[in-house]
């Protein structure tokens, strides 16, 4: 089964691609650990990824799809894949099919984890963190005993930069103009699958095992 996974920023696509993952004994494919392995040990397509990034450019689609690539073709990926992060813009998604239409190989389903833009803030700007400890929290999931204090070593919890809703709604500006073609795309594939991902972890994730059936 070769899965690729779609959802905004917050939706809790990661949590449900480890899951469903498991549940298929296929491994769980995110083009972040994919950059950070090629950059450690400074593959030949790694060391030009870095270029890019070292000048601070986006690392182009066409290489960041050879990364991808490269990695599909290793032994553990011959029976499938959870792709996680992968592909993010419309041309991404297309040169990932070509090259495995040219591999005799194909996606078996896209599936598209749905959570209102309302929601993610909600959840997002929710999170808290503890400098001290590292502890996560979440104002409405996850209350700490006392409003604001770390349960474990009682300093005062603080909310990341990136969790703020000004921040999480600019990631959505973007998620919604780049990755949301990718959705029309898998549909007219006829692969599209899509989840109520506003339900719990576990709904969502029974939901998804349901849709990958037909
Ligand atoms: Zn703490």
């Amino acid at each position: 089964m070769k899965i690729v996974m779609l959802g905004a920023p917050g939706a809790g696509k990661g949590t449900q691609a480890l899951r469903i993952a498991e549940q298929y004994g296929v491994p769980h494919i995110s083009s972040g650990d994919i950059f950070r392995k090629n950059l450690k040990e400074g593959t030949e397509l790694g060391l030009r990824a870095k270029a890019y990034m070292d000048e601070g450019l986006l690392v182009p689609d066409e290489l960041t799809t050879d990364l991808v690539i490269s990695r599909l073709r290793e032994e553990d990926c011959k029976d499938g894949y959870v792709l996680d992060g992968f592909p993010r813009t419309l041309p991404q998604a297309r040169a990932l099919s070509e090259k495995l239409k040219s591999e005799g190989a194909r996606i078996d389903f896209a599936l598209d984890i749905e959570v209102s833009d309302e929601e993610i803030v909600s959840r997002v700007s929710g999170r808290r963190i503890c400098p001290k400890c590292g502890a996560g929290f979440h104002t409405l999931y996850n209350k700490p005993r006392i409003d604001g204090i770390c349960d474990i070593c009682g300093a005062e919890l603080k909310m990341r930069d990136d969790d703020r809703p000004e921040t999480v709604l600019k990631r959505l500006e973007v998620y919604h103009a780049e990755t949301e073609p990718l959705i029309a795309y898998y549909k007219e594939e006829g692969i599209l699958r899509t989840v109520d991902g506003s339900q719990s972890i576990d709904k969502v994730f029974e939901d998804s095992l349901d849709v990958l059936q037909d």
